[in-house]
């Protein structure tokens, strides 16, 4: 089946032999790393940006080959979304998210959020929300500790089993949020009939913040209609002061970015927020 799944999204392009070969071998080697267990996770910290109190962390996926090889999400998520491999890799990352979340909460850090990455092909599936309930049954967390992001592309399709499916995870106390948000402007007016939590600035509209564009600035945008709709809204990819206090002047809540911490191991983000808050 999994082979399959591969087959099934490779166009024949002459001369692309060897890409495709190579390809398919690291999609074969992510299946096995996968039944491996060799996917991991790492996790960077959400602050408020009024308080810099620590309100969550996003879970990102990341592989590091027996070599000590690291190969980027770039490269393997859109592979195992394309074969399918998506929806292991997801109950593993979803799993290992609740684990940090019991962690954290046993560090003292109660009220915080680990936010996953929901993939279309994943959501598309009948049953994820129950998949999704037992791994938290099984490992002792509340769905109210977990956000799921979601894009916008995926927001945006057959919006009538969208809505219902999230209406289904926000009934069991899930939180969502709209990831990349801005990225796809075509119509707002899906927004309107999402059970949306929070929108999430695509980094490439913090990026443009300080420049000369910043002037009919996205982000201000972005948090404006948030604001309308009665949403939160978290920044990603902060890098500077200006940015935090630029978003924080404009009523932006949270924010995420290596300003404020790089994706981290557990244990390091359990140091950084020590070192931080010292007592
Ligand atoms: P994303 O969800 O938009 O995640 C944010 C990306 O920005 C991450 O890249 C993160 O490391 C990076 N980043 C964080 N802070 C900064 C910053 O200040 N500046 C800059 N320039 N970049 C920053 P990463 O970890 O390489 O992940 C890439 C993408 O892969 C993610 O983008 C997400 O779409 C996808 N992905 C990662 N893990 C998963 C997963 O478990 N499931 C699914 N479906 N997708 C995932
Ligand atoms: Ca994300
Ligand atoms: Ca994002
Ligand atoms: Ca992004």
């Amino acid at each position: 089946a999994k082979r399959r799944g591969l087959s099934q999204h490779e166009d024949y392009r002459p001369g692309l032999e060897s890409a495709t070969a190579e390809r398919y071998r690291l999609a074969m080697a992510l299946r096995d790393a996968l039944g491996r267990g060799e996917i991991h996770i790492a996790l960077q910290p959400q602050v408020e940006l009024a308080s810099g109190r620590l309100t969550g962390a996003e879970a990102l996926a990341r592989w590091t080959l027996p070599s000590g090889e690291t190969v980027p999400p770039g490269i393997f998520i859109p592979l195992a979304e394309a074969t399918g491999l998506i929806v292991t890799l997801g109950e593993q990352v979803l799993r290992q998210a609740c684990r940090a979340v019991v962690q954290l909460v046993g560090a003292g850090l109660t009220n915080l959020r680990v936010a996953v990455n929901v993939s279309t092909l994943q959501f598309a599936r009948e049953g994820l929300l129950q998949d999704f309930l037992r791994i938290l049954r099984e490992e002792g967390v509340t769905p109210r500790q977990i956000e799921i992001e979601i894009t916008e592309s995926l927001a945006m399709q057959d919006i009538g089993t969208v809505q219902q499916r999230l209406q289904a995870f926000r009934d069991q106390g899930f939180e969502i949020a709209i990831d990349d948000f801005g990225t796809g402007f075509s119509s707002l007016s899906y927004l309107r009939r999402l059970p949306i939590d929070r929108l999430k600035i695509d980094q490439a509209f913090v990026a443009e913040i300080g420049t000369v564009d910043d002037e009919n600035a996205i982000a201000e945008m972005v948090i404006r209609i948030a604001q309308r709709m009665g949403m939160t809204v978290i920044a990603e990819g902060v890098e500077t002061p200006t940015q935090a206090a630029w978003l924080q002047a404009r009523g932006c809540q949270d924010g995420q970015g290596y300003h404020f911490a790089r994706p981290l191991a557990l244990e390091d983000l359990l140091q950084w927020q020590a070192t931080r808050n010292p007592g």
